[in-house]
């Protein structure tokens, strides 16, 4: 009779966090679930908007409009409060459905501990990257974090942080959520309510990467209870009993799924859940494993892009220019973001532009840029020091 909320609860929550981290993929483009994604990460909050500014006036409105500021563009602690409900939703759900179970044909007694406690750790990588100071860059941080990285000359190149007013050391950058400058940035993290950074990464990729063992062994364990109960209720030979003659895998699995949906429906939507779950973070977590094996980060992946861009539309200017039917660009807003990006990396145009090959020097090796992650360099600078005072 109480299961009806963990059933509604365990239904919803799996499509919510696909229309949520994977709507504006390519794979969703012009679907329902990316009209979905647009209307839960900004449309609802503009219908709402418009709703109280009809209902209320513009106070109401602008009250609205401060909200989502507050919410959206500074630091809040909205999906962190959504991950421990999540977190607890998940072993109610697995608590009062199963542990009853535990122990059982195929799972042993310690579950009942094993469970909890990597449960519990879970929440201490959360805490660690939520919490752990990101390489946050201040007058007295600033000497350690200048000497970590060189300038690339192409990415990074020495320039004072307008807002924060200081030398900003290569690799750095200014969240503008949090209002500080960071090392090595690789993401405002909105889970975390934390930047990542230099000296935080570690535990946000020890926290992907335990949250995909989690989920995997919530599907283990709740898999071997529910082949325990199938063992256990001999349901195998009841239903070759029941069919008569030498039934097929196919007919003995669709009776078998459909025992299980009617008397272990918790589990079979836990199993579902986790399995998604545990794709959509291992996906994540193997992005991340692939940025740290080739060093380098969210923040540069995406100036990459940007400074490839730019590098096409310079080579296509460059040909309009040089094409004497074509007229003189057409289109000043190319011109105007050829301008913008000029400013960004540096870099001047021109007919005899010499020709520069991207190369990421930061790069140093698999094994030597999982060390710089796991023991940070401004930190070993720091140990260092403090060792020879
Ligand atoms: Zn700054
Ligand atoms: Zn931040």
């Amino acid at each position: 009779m109480g299961y009806w909320p963990i059933l509604l609860y365990l239904s919803m929550l799996p499509c919510f966090l696909v229309v949520l981290l994977c709507g504006e993929r390519d794979i969703f483009q012009g679907t329902f679930v990316q009209k979905l994604h647009n209307f839960i990460s900004g449309g609802a909050c503009d219908y709402f908007q418009k709703v109280v500014g009809f209902c209320c006036g513009e106070r109401g409105e602008q009250a609205c409009a401060k909200a989502e500021d507050v919410c959206c563009d500074r630091p809040n602690p909205i999906l962190q409060l959504f991950y421990l409900l999540l977190l607890g939703g998940c072993y109610f759900a697995i608590l009062y459905s199963s542990l009853h179970y535990i122990p059982g044909h195929y799972v042993s007694g310690l579950h009942r501990y094993m469970g909890p406690l990597s449960g519990v750790f879970g929440l201490c990588l959360f805490l660690a990257a939520s919490f752990a100071d990101p390489g946050v860059i201040n007058a007295s941080t600033i000497t350690r974090h200048h000497n970590t990285y060189p300038y690339d000359n192409v990415l990074y190149i020495e320039k004072i942080c307008t807002t924060c007013k200081i030398p900003r050391p290569a690799r750095s950058k200014h969240c503008s959520i949090c209002n500080r400058c960071v090392a090595r940035f690789d993401h405002h993290c909105g889970w975390m309510n934390n930047c990542i950074g230099e000296n935080n990464l570690r535990f946000f990729l020890a926290f992907l990467g335990w949250h995909v063992l989690l989920c995997c062994y919530g599907v283990c364990v709740l898999a071997a209870i529910l082949a325990g109960e199938i063992k256990e209720h001999r349901l195998i030979q009841t239903i070759r009993w029941y069919i008569g003659h030498p039934a097929t895998y196919h007919e003995i699995s669709g009776h078998v799924l459909q025992w299980l949906l009617v008397y272990y429906s918790t589990q079979v939507l836990l199993i579902i859940f986790l399995g998604i779950l545990s794709l959509l973070l291992a996906g994540f977590f193997s992005y991340h494993l692939y940025l740290i094996f080739v060093n380098t980060t969210t923040n540069e992946t995406y100036k990459w892009d940007r400074r490839q861009h730019w590098q096409q539309m310079q080579a296509q200017a460059e040909r309009e220019r040089n094409s004497v039917d074509t007229p003189s660009d057409p289109v000043p807003q190319r011109s105007r973001m050829l301008v913008k990006c000029q400013e960004i990396f540096c870099c001047k145009s021109g007919p005899n532009l010499p020709i520069v090959v991207d190369v990421n020097i930061y790069n140093k090796g698999i094994v030597r840029n999982l060390a710089e992650v796991m023991f940070p360099i401004a930190e070993r600078t720091t140990l260092s020091s403090s060792a020879s005072d």
